[in-house]
């Protein structure tokens, strides 16, 4: 038996499932999650010596590969001085200022220790800052695991949603509106139907929990319009895109400015960080300043900021973006033509570091699209690719991600083993 076999049985007695976050578990293409012992650079190492290239990058943090030596020699430096303190350090000072340096929108900003923590408070702050309750989010867009955005859309397109979990009560998600991402007509009507009462708009500018969907021209301009128009907040969940796509994510690529911003993922570099910022008069409605209550027992944590801010300093390298959108190109250029001379419908797209896969005619649009994808093609080319020593994503409704250590003899290495893979399928 293999020892990730015998780790993943072992681990179902007392981890529910055998993981601790749902996708790890390979559910939707079977098989043994992979254990990983070590990673470096663009590789990852399970438990049975097998070494695969990765393209999960622990699902976006990695930009700088794994282990990269400036971050850990950082982690171990701050670790020497003490964990933890639940008071305030310089580092926590040093990182704020690097992101909002970056991120202009972000005047002030607040730090949390997950993605999850960052659109939950920025929720609250957005209701807190309208005195609003309603909130409009988009189907296909995830933004953490709080309950009112658990939220998949109902029957009509102005009902409200159902729980996407069983534990949310119905209550809870009554003032959660769900639309179709891309749909800025939809948008419109909400807003005609119940504008004063919206808080603010959620949305991944770039969406990147459906696999990867990008927005429509005028898409974000719309919502920018309407929330302005209506009193309401447009918050951009940047927690994957964030230093992903480019140095100012995508308010930097699109040039339309939220009025507050979720980061987590890269600004980690690995380690638990999250934030969440924008205009300073909206965020001085957070406590202690204002009555929006938020709080953190290791928020700003010394460790993690350590990680964090040299990540960020590293990502600053001139033309560090545009060898990392380079190398994606190559990529999905790549796996493109291998699936085309394979006869394999396929289609691919990027942004940044991160891209995505679809075994469908063309680049979808939609989360409807994203669904109509030949999901069991997806599952039998994930498998020819594992067993090539190609790690992705283990799911069709994910992101891919490069990090600035997939050079050309990796990616290389990724086009041999698919076009076999693509072979098979067929
Ligand atoms: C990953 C992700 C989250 C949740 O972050 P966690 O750190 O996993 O809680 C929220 N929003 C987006 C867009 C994400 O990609």
């Amino acid at each position: 038996m293999s020892r990730n076999s015998e780790l993943f049985e072992r681990a179902c007695k007392t981890i529910p499932g055998g993981v601790n976050s749902p996708v790890r578990a390979f559910r939707s293409v079977g098989g043994t999650p992979r254990f990983i012992k070590r990673a470096n650079g663009p590789y990852v190492w399970d438990e049975d010596d097998a070494k695969y290239i990765d393209y999960v990058g622990s699902w976006g943090p990695a930009i700088l590969g794994h282990a990269h030596p400036e971050v850990i020699k950082a982690v171990q430096e701050a670790a020497v001085n003490g964990l933890s303190f639940g008071a305030p350090t310089e580092g926590e000072i040093l990182i704020a200022e690097a992101i909002c340096e970056r991120i202009p929108s972000m005047e002030k900003v607040r730090l949390v220790s997950s993605g999850t923590e960052a659109t939950m408070s920025a929720i609250r702050l957005a209701r807190g800052a309208t005195g609003r309750s309603k909130i409009i989010k988009f189907e296909g867009c995830y933004h953490g695991h709080a309950d009112s955005l658990l939220v998949k859309a109902g029957s009509g397109m102005l009902t409200f949603g159902n729980p996407t979990s069983s534990g949310v009560p119905l209550e809870f998600i009554q003032h959660t509106l769900v639309l179709d991402f891309n749909d800025l007509q939809a948008v419109e009507t909400a807003f005609t139907e119940y504008g004063k009462e919206i808080a603010c708009v959620i949305v991944e500018p770039v969406a990147g929990n459906m696999n990867l969907v990008k927005p429509k021209a005028g898409f974000l301009e719309g919502l920018r319009k309407l929330c302005s128009d209506h009193g309401a907040l447009l918050i951009f969940d940047e927690v994957m895109t964030g230093f992903r796509v480019g140095p100012q994510g995508v308010q930097g690529l699109t040039g339309v400015t939220p009025d507050i911003t979720t980061l987590a993922k890269v600004i980690g570099g690995g380690m638990p960080v999250g934030a969440f910022g924008g205009r300073a008069d909206v965020m001085e409605h957070i406590a202690p300043v204002g009555a929006v209550y938020q709080a953190g027992t290791l928020s700003g944590n010394p460790v993690a900021v350590a990680a964090g801010l040299t990540t960020l300093r590293l990502l600053s390298e001139p033309g560090f973006y545009d060898r990392l959108a380079e190398q994606s190109k190559k990529l999905v250029q790549g796996l493109t033509e291998r699936a085309g001379s394979a006869g394999v419908l396929f289609a691919a797209d990027s942004i940044g570091g991160m891209f995505g896969l679809y075994f469908s005619l063309e680049v979808p649009t939609s989360f409807e699209e994203v669904s109509a994808a030949d999901v069991d093609l997806f599952r039998r080319f994930f498998h020819e690719m594992l067993e090539r020593g190609v790690y992705f994503a283990p799911s069709a409704f994910e992101a891919g991600f490069v990090s600035s250590t997939h050079d050309d003899e990796v990616i290389q290495a990724t086009l041999d083993a698919a076009e076999i893979a693509f072979s098979r399928l067929v």
